[in-house]
């Protein structure tokens, strides 16, 4: 790219696009086009209607800088400091795990089955809270529910506590620090939501230069099969559960059965549910303590 040329917002997504392409970023034109609009501080649909608007010095520089970084591979949401999750908007840091589309299907499911609970009941947990993305979305879309976050990352809390004033919701939840359930202990809640690190060590070599090189490695590394934390979670979590409460976890792709059949291990839960997200994955399984009826 020649600094002394004239770079308009149309050439500029062009030349782009191209280059990501070549250097394997997986969708060059979106993240182009994200990328741009973050610097100029304007919406996507601005640089469409100002195709031929040239670049100012200093937004070109800025880009330029961007543009490096991305084909390194670090995450657009960690380049831009946010990301969408359930149409909201979620601060991220490096200390936090990017929220993913598939992860609004365990928010769905537990707003489907919390509306059930009785408003002064309706207190539920989100164990590695990470951005807050799965209690601050269940929060937002239920106006009476009060929620208890736990994370091992102070740095992940911060973020979190961050998200929650932004949205207004910081009265309604309570941030704690610890390992999973330990900060709990004593507390009933109607239900426990969780999306805990669930990749297999010896997967993690494989992941996406993305996610490798640049996410947290607590945030994803579930030992050696993948399924520590649901084993620890399916031991303890169901005694913290009201009566006629449910867990609901994540989970990673060939997971669920297993995962399905530590809970049913325990004797306090009686039925457990698996979800297929979009892509037909098997990725959501709620526990039910009692018959699960409401
Ligand atoms: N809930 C967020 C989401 O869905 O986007 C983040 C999920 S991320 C896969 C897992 C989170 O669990 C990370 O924020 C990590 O810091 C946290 N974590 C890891 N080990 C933990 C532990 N022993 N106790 C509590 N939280 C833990
Ligand atoms: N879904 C994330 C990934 O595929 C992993 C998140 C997790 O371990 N819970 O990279």
């Amino acid at each position: 790219m020649m600094a002394d040329e004239i770079w308009t917002i149309g050439r500029i997504l062009k030349w782009t696009e191209q280059y990501f392409g070549g250097k394997g970023v997986e969708s060059p034109r979106l993240d182009a086009e994200v990328l741009l609009s973050h610097v100029l501080g304007k919406e996507r649909i601005y640089l469409y209607v100002h195709f031929d608007e040239p670049l100012e010095k200093g937004e070109l520089a800025a880009y330029k800088d961007l543009i490096r970084q991305r084909v390194q591979r670090v995450p657009v949401a960690y380049l831009v400091g946010h990301r969408e999750f359930m149409g909201l908007p979620f601060q991220v840091s490096r200390a936090t795990l990017v929220p993913r589309p598939e992860t609004e299907l365990l928010v769905q499911a537990a707003l489907e089955r919390l509306k059930g609970f009785a408003g002064d009941s309706l207190l539920f947990a989100d164990i590695g809270t990470g951005t807050g993305a799965i209690c601050l979305s269940v929060l937002h879309f239920l106006p009476d529910s009060k929620a208890v976050t736990v994370d091992i990352s102070p740095e992940a809390i911060a973020v979190a506590k961050k998200n929650a004033e932004a949205m207004g919701l910081s009265e309604r939840v309570e941030f704690l620090e610890g390992d999973l359930l330990a900060p709990l202990e004593g507390r009933r809640f109607a239900a426990i939501l969780s999306n805990p690190p669930y990749i297999p060590d010896g997967d993690l070599s494989g992941l996406s230069p993305e996610v490798r090189d640049n996410e947290p490695i607590t945030a994803l590394a579930g030992g050696v099969d993948g399924l520590d934390f649901y084993r620890r979670l399916c031991k303890d979590a169901p005694a913290l559960l009201e009566q006629n409460g449910f867990l609901a976890f994540e989970v990673g792709i060939h997971q669920a059965a297993a995962v399905a059949g530590m809970a049913e291990e325990n004797p306090l839960i009686a039925r457990t549910e698996i979800l297929k997200d979009l892509a037909g994955i098997a990725r959501v399984v709620i526990a039910w303590r009692g018959d699960g009826a409401r």
